[in-house]
């Protein structure tokens, strides 16, 4: 089963599954020549798609354009469906950086085809993770900078005040289709200047002050 561990305490939770949005910031959804929506794209990915610090991203054997996406994730703290967005924070459990990796060539067929995105989204290692950061009194999920680099150059630098559907209105409409669990994670969408990753690529990313990850595509 996929886990998270909370930083400090080393605490180790078990995740039942990742929402995720798409779409979710004006300036991606431009460079994927999609049309804004009126409402927020969701899909999940499976917990098993998760993987930590010191794992390496490995190369999946079906699809051959491999995208970066980071990401913020939200971890939610107790279960719980129907959540209005005014109370969205009583229920989160703290934050991390992910990065969403998608098979862009499987994801292009399936949307031309009219097909679930599932493979393009959910295959082993398409989750790399952070440690979580509870949320504490001065934690503002929605002006964060998030970034990352490849191979030292800059491909994403965004905030999160960018996003369409912020934090809170995002886990409130997620928690309307689905039951949510404690330690479930909501990713919010990834920023423009998603690209491809390559065997031996080295990915960096970051999160406000608090946070940053090295991958390793292998
Ligand atoms: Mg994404």
């Amino acid at each position: 089963m996929g886990f998270i561990v909370v930083r400090g305490t080393g605490e180790r939770i078990d995740v039942g599954k990742i929402v995720a949005a798409g779409q979710n910031y004006a300036d991606h959804t431009k460079e994927m020549g999609a049309r804004p929506s009126k409402t927020p794209i969701l899909f999940l990915k499976p917990a098993t798609s998760i993987i930590h610090q010191g794992e390496p991203i490995v190369f999946p054997s079906a699809g051959a354009l491999l995208h970066h996406e980071v990401e913020l994730g939200v971890v939610v703290a107790r279960d719980c469906k129907d959540v209005a967005a005014a109370q969205a924070e009583g229920v989160m459990f703290g934050y991390l950086l992910a990065l969403d990796l998608t098979l862009r060539d499987l994801q292009a067929d399936a949307k031309r085809k009219g097909h679930p995105w599932s493979i393009a989204k959910g295959f082993d290692c398409s989750c790399p993770v952070s440690e979580v950061v509870p949320l504490g009194r001065s934690s503002v999920l929605d002006d964060m900078e998030i970034g990352l680099r490849v191979n030292g150059e800059v491909r994403q630098n965004a905030t999160t005040a960018d996003m369409l559907w912020g934090p809170a209105e995002l886990l409130s409409i997620a928690s309307g289709f689905f039951t949510l669990e404690r330690g479930d994670i909501l990713l919010t969408g990834t920023p423009a200047g998603v690209g491809p990753l390559e065997r031996g690529d080295t990915v960096d990313a970051w999160l406000g002050s608090e946070l940053s990850v090295r991958f390793i595509v292998s």
